[in-house]
C-alpha cells in the first residue's frame, strides 16, 4: 500500500489485529495507530502514513487531521476553538462549571432572554471534551418514559433539535437536523417487565407519544430478522424517536452562547468558597491560581459533579459508571432500519447506517469507577455483548467490530434521574446533574429551565421541580421505569 512504510514495530500490528481473530481494515489500521501517536504530542513518527497516499476530503485524511489537531499544546487547542485562556472580569452573574451540551445549553438560553443582560462565565477543564458524555453518547432521543415529566422533556427535546435553525434566530448557518425515526423497541421476556412496557405504554399514549405494545408474532411481521421465540411484548415508537445529531445541536448552543457574549475559559474549578452563613457561594477557586466571584453557580460538571457539590459541603448520590460502545459492521447487513433494541439481557443496538451498527452495554458488576478510568474491558464483548446480540439477531453472527470505547454516565444512585434547581439552602448554586444515560436529548429542557429560574426564580414554561434536590434529602425517588 502506497505510504506504509513503518512496518517494524508492533504498535501497527496491535492495530491491524487488536485481539486475536478481531481484524480492523488496513487503512483505519494505520490512520488510527497514527492518531495514537499524534494525540500523545509524537508526530516525529507518523511514519506508516504519508499524507500523500490519503485522498483529498477522505475520512481518512479528516481523522489524521483531527489526530493533528490534537497533538498541539492544550492552550493552542483551546485557543482554536473559542476558549480563552483566563477571565476577561474578576466577577460574573453566571458561573458555569462544565462547558459541555448542559452548560452550553443554559448559557445559551441565558443570552435568549430579554429580562438578562449579565455577564456568564463557562469554566471548561478540558476543552477536547475527549472524556465528556456528550462526546461519548449514542446521541438518541426517545419518548419511551413512565414518568409524564420525563416524557415531556424530550418531546421539547424532539421540537427543538428539528427547529434548531428556528430556535437559532433563523441563522442559515445553522442546519435543519431530522430525528432518524428508526424507533426504540423494548423487548420483554418476563410478565414482569411485559406489565412495566403496558403501564408505561399507557402514559406514554396519555402524552401524545405513539408507542405501539407489538406481540411477538408482530414484531417478527414488522422485523423478521429478530428471535421472538423468548419474548412475551415488545414496545416500539417510531414518532420523533431515533437518532438526532447531538453534537451538532451542542456545537450551535456554543457557537451562539459565545457570538452573544459568553465567555468560554479553559480551566478547571478547584474550589468553592462559601459565605459565612453557608447560604451562598462566593466565589469560585481556579486551577490557574484565579479566584471569581459569583452571583449563581450552576454544577454542570457532568461525572464530577458529586466532587463539586462536595465542595460546597453538599452530598449528592453521583457516582460514575462505566458504559461501553461498539461500532460494528455486517457481513450481511440487515434489510431494514435496526430500531434501537433494548433486548432483556441489557445489551442494546442500533442502526447507523451502511450495514453499520452501534451496541451497548456494561458488565454484570457495575460498580463507580475512578473519574479517569476509561479502560476498555475487551473480555466483554466476546463473553456478553456479541453473544446476546447474535442470539436476538442470527445475522450478527457474522460482525465485525471496527470501533469501540469506554465514556462514563453521571449515574444517580437514587434513581437514575437529572437533579435540578437550587440547593435548598446554598441558593445560588443550581444543579444539573445526574442525567445517567438520557441528558444529551434532555439538555434543551434543562437549560432552558435552569435559565428561567436564575431570572425569574421560577420555571415559566416546563415545570422542572419534581427533579429538584429536596427529593434527595428526603430519599423519594422519582422511579422511572424505562431506563436504558
Ligand atoms: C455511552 C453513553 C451513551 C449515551 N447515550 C445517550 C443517548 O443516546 N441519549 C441521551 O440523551 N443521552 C445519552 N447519554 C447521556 C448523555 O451523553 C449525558 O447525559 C450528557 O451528555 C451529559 O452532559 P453534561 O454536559 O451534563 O456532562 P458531560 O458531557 O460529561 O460534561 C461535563 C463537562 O464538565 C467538565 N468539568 C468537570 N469538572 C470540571 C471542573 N471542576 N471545572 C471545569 N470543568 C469541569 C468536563 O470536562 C466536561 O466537559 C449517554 C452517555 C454515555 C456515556
Amino acid at each position: 500500500m502506497p505510504g506504509l512504510v513503518e512496518l517494524r514495530t508492533d504498535n501497527l500490528e496491535r492495530h491491524i489485529e487488536p485481539r486475536p481473530k478481531v481484524s480492523w481494515p488496513l487503512r483505519r489500521a494505520i490512520v488510527t495507530h497514527d492518531a495514537e501517536l499524534a494525540s500523545t504530542s509524537i508526530t516525529t513518527v507518523l511514519d506508516a502514513l504519508r499524507a500523500g497516499s490519503l485522498e483529498a476530503d477522505s475520512g481518512d485524511l479528516r481523522a489524521l487531521a483531527a489526530a493533528l489537531h490534537a497533538s498541539g499544546s492544550d492552550r493552542m487547542r483551546a485557543a482554536m476553538q473559542g476558549f480563552a485562556a483566563e477571565p476577561k472580569h474578576d466577577t460574573y452573574d453566571v458561573v458555569i462549571i462544565g462547558g459541555a451540551i448542559m452548560g452550553s445549553s443554559t448559557a445559551w438560553w441565558l443570552t435568549q432572554n430579554p429580562d438578562f443582560q449579565g455577564r456568564v462565565l463557562v469554566l471548561e477543564r478540558d476543552p477536547t471534551y475527549a472524556k465528556a458524555a456528550t462526546t461519548l453518547s449514542f446521541s438518541c432521543i426517545r419518548q419511551q418514559f413512565s414518568t409524564e415529566l420525563n416524557i415531556k422533556i424530550s418531546q421539547f427535546g424532539g421540537d427543538f433539535v428539528q427547529s434548531l435553525r428556528g430556535w437559532m434566530g433563523g441563522d442559515t448557518r445553522v442546519p435543519d437536523l431530522r430525528i432518524q425515526n428508526f424507533g426504540y423497541l423494548y423487548l420483554a421476556d418476563t410478565e414482569g417487565f411485559a406489565a412495566v412496557l403496558r403501564a408505561n405504554q399507557k402514559v406514554q399514549a396519555a402524552n401524545g407519544a405513539g408507542t405501539r405494545l407489538l406481540t411477538p408474532d408482530q414484531i417478527k411481521a414488522e422485523f423478521p430478522f429478530y428471535e421472538v421465540d423468548d419474548l412475551i411484548l415488545g414496545s416500539l415508537n417510531t414518532l420523533d424517536e431515533g437518532y438526532f445529531d447531538g453534537s451538532t445541536v451542542f456545537d450551535w448552543f456554543r457557537r451562539k452562547a459565545r457570538e452573544a457574549g459568553v465567555e468560554y475559559v479553559a480551566d478547571e474549578v478547584s474550589d468553592l468558597k462559601l459565605s459565612q452563613n453557608g447560604q451562598q457561594i462566593q466565589s469560585v477557586s481556579l486551577a490557574s491560581g484565579r479566584t471569581i466571584s459569583c452571583g449563581w453557580v450552576v454544577n454542570a460538571s457532568g461525572t464530577r459533579g458529586a466532587k463539586m457539590a462536595g465542595m460546597a459541603g453538599i452530598s449528592l448520590p453521583i457516582e460514575p459508571r462505566k458504559r461501553f460502545t461498539w461500532v460494528l459492521q455486517a457481513e450481511r447487513p440487515l434489510d431494514r432500519p435496526l430500531p434501537l433494541t433494548i433486548d432483556p439481557s441489557g445489551v442494546f443496538a442500533r442502526e447507523v447506517g451502511g450495514g453499520t451498527y452501534m451496541a451497548g452495554g456494561y458488565a454484570d458488576h457495575d460498580p463507580a469507577v475512578d473519574l479517569d478510568d476509561f479502560s476498555m474491558d475487551y473480555g466483554l464483548w466476546e463473553d456478553k455483548i456479541w453473544p446476546a446480540l447474535a442470539t436476538r439477531i442470527p445475522a450478527f453472527e457474522a460482525v465485525k467490530v471496527i470501533s469501540e470505547w469506554a465514556g462514563q454516565y453521571d449515574y444517580n444512585t437514587l434513581d437514575q434521574n437529572a437533579v435540578t434547581g437550587p440547593h435548598p439552602e446554598v441558593r445560588n448554586f443550581l444543579f444539573l446533574n445526574g442525567f445517567s444515560g438520557h441528558g444529551l436529548q434532555q439538555s434543551p429542557a434543562m437549560g432552558r429551565g435552569t435559565a428561567e429560574w436564575i431570572v425569574h426564580g421560577c420555571y415559566r414554561t416546563l415545570d422542572l421541580s419534581a427533579l429538584h434536590y429536596e427529593r434527595v434529602t428526603a430519599g423519594r425517588a422519582v422511579v422511572e421505569g424505562a431506563i436504558i
